[in-house]
């Protein structure tokens, strides 16, 4: 009787598909990839459970293509992650594995794995007498070939030389040479290199808290101010996981913004850190991947998909600035990599580590709940004193070019003092708007309810949703008056204004736009360490993690937008901004100060802002959201809807609704509602709040009608989606 295979492949089926065995093959082992027919195209699946019956007619099922790993290469650690993230964000199981492999190994073109492999000689190879082999030259070749070389030689070296695969493969199973993957940093050393800090008192706390929790499921909220020292926290314990010969995960929000991090890695633990983010290419992907799944490399520093690499002897998960919403991903499989973290944690019985100065409500509540063990750093390390934090008026000191007066006093004292200034604006471009000063027409993106921002360098109308381009127009296009005006402040403008005013100052500027290259980002952020007199302007890609000894005053320019944001994290978003932004000010030994500059002085949301004293934001934020029964004391799920018209949008969404709103015991089914830019891309959007305060009956209701969904004639008209645990509901 043979055995069937059942393999998740991409596509959007909500279970794995059956296959026989490709023919004449042994059945391959759960986690190998397979490759597999479907409909006319070959895909590449992965093995997730081998049963002896099919739902289906066996005669009917079709065989694999190929094997195309000898043994399991994502391991049960990885599927049950799979499982549980196919089944919590309600998303194809096979599009979840998928996300596990790296893109090469999606590819189903064998050979990309073959061309990764790197033989070495054996120590029975070396010994061996060649004079057995008269009658094969070309096994001759291969061996006198590897026992010269130094180390490994890649399959496609050997390849030139005309050794064939099979050949290495005959000497494999005799014991003479050994493949390996050709990893990047390979065989290294697990084994502390740069010298630790001696830790300061809450530090030591906190590092021998964690190590106590080290071989059992943990969860720690490192809750430490900026500046306190909590990546030191994190080397001692992930040291202390090492020398237990465990390996070690470590997410960052990004990568780019890192390097300092990836930095401080590296000279602690030297050749065993490897990266793994998007910006990678391919190749390199894998080979991090690789080497991380074979256990040569012992710690992962990665952004958020890191979280899904399979790593045999994890030990430990440390997930830094927890509350950063890169951490979720907007499109595809909504996941959460930090929810994920605690998820992969708790199967592996492993600690984890959530660290940042401005947690989320959600951690905070859990670490109130005492489901997360909080340990606090309450000043910073060294000699750095807290920044000052003060407000100017705008109403009272009105802007020119966006800059109040006594900001620009204040930059220029700073500037004479020797030191750096860092301008927080979270608006890349040169201004927002483009307005006709004589009839008020705006430049509209034509395919969003949004403005196009202006751009300078190279200059025109951009729409930041949909990517659209126009170049600027000469004269209005409603009343044909000359020139219309850029009307208020982006990144771009505030680094011409501050060029023009501090004349003879380098002016860095670190945004999307600037730093689309990593060197360039490197380059900027080492011109920055010199440490002389600049001014930095960028938006919260400047905000995240980054030490400047040299910045003592931190402006921001324009914050009000998040004082009346439409979504219900607003608050806590601008309240997390600014402290991190502050965070950048002073952090050696010159005393550091913050000025925010703000037309709602007396907003009440600036009292605990200014005292730096985010859990008194966070108490009074949680009894609002208790009120009003937002997450964290409810449970949402958003099911969007899209489409060319309006009217297909919202025809799926109410025929959706009429099938939820029956079963829907304890969950609120509300809406349909338009999306706050309801246009976005040409294309309609519209939405149902799915709210509940218990996490089962959501998940309930969404397992029971999500496949009905998948059958309605109406969602063949739209694109629709899940997000389960949205960050926000627009
Ligand atoms: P955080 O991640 O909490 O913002 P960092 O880990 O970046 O803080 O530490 C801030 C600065 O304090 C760094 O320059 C770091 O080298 C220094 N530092 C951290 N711990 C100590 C310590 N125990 N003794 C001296 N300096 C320390
Ligand atoms: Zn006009
Ligand atoms: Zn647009």
């Amino acid at each position: 009787m043979a055995l069937i295979l059942a393999v998740a492949v991409p596509g959007p089926f909500r279970s794995p598909l059956d296959y026989l065995p490709a023919p004449k093959l042994p059945t391959p082992a759960i986690g190998t990839r397979v490759k597999v027919p479907l409909g006319r195209r070959n895909v590449v699946g992965v093995v997730v459970s081998i049963q002896s019956d099919s739902r289906l007619d066996p005669a009917r099922l079709r065989p694999a293509i190929a094997h195309l790993d000898a043994s399991a290469i994502l391991d049960t650690d990885i599927l049950d992650l799979a499982r549980w993230a196919a089944d919590y964000y309600h998303h194809p199981i096979g599009e979840v594995i998928a996300r596990c492999l790296p893109p090469r190994h999606r590819r189903p073109d064998a050979a990309t794995l073959r061309r990764m492999l790197a033989w070495q000689i054996t120590a029975t190879g070396l010994a061996c007498d060649l004079g057995q082999f008269v009658r094969a030259p070309a096994k001759v070749r291969a061996l006198t070939h590897l026992r010269r070389a130094a180390g490994s030689v890649t399959a496609a070296e050997l390849t030139g030389l005309g050794i064939r695969s099979e050949v290495l493969k005959q000497l494999e199973a005799l014991d003479l040479v050994a493949s390996k993957a050709a990893l990047a940093p390979g065989g290294a050393p697990a084994s502390p290199m740069g010298e630790a800090l001696t830790a300061h008192a809450e530090q030591a706390q906190a590092v021998s808290a964690i190590i106590d929790g080290l071989d059992r499921f943990t969860a720690f909220l490192l809750d430490g101010v900026t500046g306190s020292g909590k990546t030191e926290v994190y080397l001692q314990a992930m040291a202390a996981a090492l020398a237990a010969g465990r390996q070690v995960l470590m997410l960052v929000p990004e990568i780019g913004l890192t390097p300092q991090t990836q930095e401080r890695l590296r000279q602690r633990f030297g050749e065993a850190v490897v990266t793994l983010h998007s910006g990678m290419t391919d190749v390199a992907r894998l080979r991090a991947w690789e080497s991380v799944r074979r256990g040569a490399a012992r710690v992962l520093i990665g952004t958020r998909s890191a979280i899904f690499t399979p790593m045999p002897d994890l030990g430990l998960i440390v997930v830094d600035e927890e509350h950063d919403e890169s951490y979720k991903q907007q499109d595809g499989l909504r996941y959460s990599a930090r929810d994920l973290a605690l998820i992969r944690a708790r199967n592996r019985n492993v600690a984890v580590v959530l660290g940042s100065a401005t947690p989320s409500l959600e951690t905070l509540h859990n670490a109130r709940s005492g489901r997360y063990r909080h340990l606090h750093l309450s000043a910073r390390a060294g000699n750095a004193l807290p920044p000052t934090l003060r407000l100017i008026d705008l109403r009272r000191h009105p802007v020119v070019d966006g800059l109040s007066e006594p900001l620009k006093q204040a930059m220029a004292e700073t500037l004479a003092a020797g030191n750096q200034v860092l301008v927080f604006l979270n608006r890349r471009g040169f201004a927002p708007v483009l307005r006709c000063s004589d009839c008020g027409w705006i430049a509209d993106c034509p395919r969003c309810d949004a403005r196009m921002t202006v751009h300078s360098r190279p200059g025109g109308l951009r729409c930041h949703h949909c990517g659209t381009a126009r170049p600027l127009p000469p004269r209005c296009p409603q009343c044909g008056a000359p020139e219309p005006m850029p009307v208020g402040q982006g990144t771009q403008r505030t680094e011409a204004v501050l060029k023009q005013h501090f004349q003879g100052v380098p002016v860095v500027r670190i945004d999307r736009d600037s730093t689309a290259s990593q060197q360039a980002l490197t380059a900027a952020l080492e011109q920055i360490q010199v440490g002389a007199p600049a001014l930095l302007v960028g938006t919260q890609m400047l905000a995240k993690g980054h030490h400047f000894p040299a910045v003592t005053l931190v402006a921001v320019l324009d914050a009000d937008g998040g004082l009346f944001s439409a979504d219900f994290r607003g608050s806590e978003r601008l309240a997390q901004q600014v402290l991190q932004v502050a965070g950048r000010a002073g952090r050696a030994e010159r005393p550091g100060r913050v000025l925010i500059q703000t037309l709602q002085p007396e907003h009440p949301l600036w009292s605990a802002i200014l005292d730096q004293d985010y859990h008194a934001f966070a108490k009074s934020a949680l009894a609002e959201r208790s009120e009003t029964g937002l997450p964290p004391y409810a449970h949402l799920a958003l099911l969007r809807a899209e489409a060319p018209t309006r009217d297909a949008a919202w025809t799926f969404l109410e025929t959706a609704s009429g099938k939820l709103q029956p079963a829907a015991q304890g969950v609120a089914v509300l809406g349909p509602i338009p999306a706050l830019r309801e246009r976005l891309a040409g294309r309609y959007r519209a939405q149902l709040l799915l709210q509940s305060s218990e996490r089962a009956p959501l998940h309930g209701l969404l397992r029971r009608c999500l496949p009905e969904l998948d059958g309605l004639p109406e969602a063949r008209r739209v694109r629709w989606s899940l997000d389960v645990d949205p960050i926000d509901l627009y």
